[in-house]
């Protein structure tokens, strides 16, 4: 299925994101700007939200010198003469996090995000080895992945910390059904789970304005992933359960401000293509197990039939094992005893 094809149904206010160093103004006081990023996913929306005399900042980029100086750039040029007054971080992905303790203390902002998303960055920073040995590598073994492609998975607790400066011990905890003012708006806080555990987004009514963060993407399904910390996590039954929580509470016509891709308006089409985009997922994965039983690293060719590198295998790998919790969960697979060690699924 063609996850863009409701797309363009989705309209774009704005064609043209952000130079480096520089801001758009998506409404009135409310700024965006764009970090490049070292990744195939190559830059993040970051939003500046006036704040009385100064601007509160909605994530922040990666933990490089480029986007250091990128900071300076904007410091320097449009935000000159209105301080920072505080950092809000939507989670805990380096891509989003990275620089909010360089932040925080060299401009001594407060720290705002949501509980689970705070404490698993320190969870991250404070273990790095364990995250590469003992049930951790087991998890993926067990799983049939490659030797290879498990290494890799592995290692990316560790470049985790490459990309991200130490969190301040401190921090205002913001929950879901709580309300935030910033300056003169008053944001409904939302969070969600399936992309990360706790994810918060923040919503004006008054205004119509939906900053999303990751959870909702104009042109890409945000990953949904179990990771070894939780293996029989259900992050896609929450990611669906979130998509139908937004079709309730948030219009339908409101200005989405997402942490990548372009602002858009068409929310509901969006949160449409993305639960028809893995229930069609879903479907294959009981597809394949109904003709053989399969591992979850044998249901990887099923829904991603294109050559993989390691990197984009292990993303491919912990996407798919979202989709066999699921279903699992659901009764729509199960777990066959592991004859030669590596665990696989049947259709039920
Ligand atoms: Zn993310």
């Amino acid at each position: 299925m063609d996850l863009q094809q409701h797309e363009p149904l989705l309209t774009f206010p704005f064609l043209q994101p952000p130079a480096p160093g520089q801001t758009v103004e998506v409404a009135p006081g409310l700024l965006w700007a764009r970090f490049a990023l070292p990744f195939s996913l190559n830059h993040v929306n970051v939003y500046f939200i006036a704040d009385g005399d100064g601007w509160a900042a909605f994530d922040c980029g990666i933990a490089t010198d480029s986007t250091r100086e990128q900071w300076q750039a904007l410091l320097d040029g449009p935000l000159a003469g209105r301080p920072l007054t505080r950092l809000i971080i939507s989670h805990h992905h380096p891509d989003h996090i990275g620089l909010a303790g360089w932040l925080c203390e060299r401009y001594n902002l407060k720290l705002l995000m949501s509980q689970a998303e705070y404490l698993e960055g320190h969870y991250i920073a404070l273990n790095p080895d364990q995250m590469a040995e003992g049930p951790f590598r087991q998890f993926y073994v067990d799983h049939g992945l490659s030797a290879e492609a498990t290494e890799i998975v592995l290692r990316q607790g560790h470049g985790y910390l490459r990309m991200v400066t130490p969190l301040p011990h401190t921090f205002r905890r913001l929950a879901h059904g709580e309300r935030l003012r910033i300056g003169d708006r008053e944001f409904e806080i939302y969070t969600g789970g399936g992309h990360s555990s706790e994810q918060v987004m923040l919503y004006c009514r008054a205004e119509n304005l939906f900053i999303g963060a990751d959870q909702v993407l104009a042109k890409i399904s945000p990953n949904v992933s179990v990771w070894a910390m939780e293996p029989e996590g259900d992050p896609l039954g929450l990611y669906r359960r979130s998509l139908r929580e937004l079709q309730g509470q948030i219009d339908a016509d409101a200005l989405v401000l997402p942490g990548h891709n372009l602002p858009f308006r068409g929310l509901h089409l969006r949160l449409q293509a993305l639960e028809e985009h893995h229930a069609h997922r879903c479907a294959q994965l009981v597809e394949a197990c109904r003709v053989a039983p399969h591992s979850a690293s044998e249901l990887v060719p099923v829904m991603f039939p294109r050559e993989l590198d390691p990197h984009q295998l292990s993303f491919a790998f912990s996407e798919v094992l979202a989709h066999v919790n699921y279903l699992v969960d659901r009764d729509q697979l199960r777990w066959m005893p592991a004859a030669d060690g590596v665990r696989r699924l049947a259709a039920v």
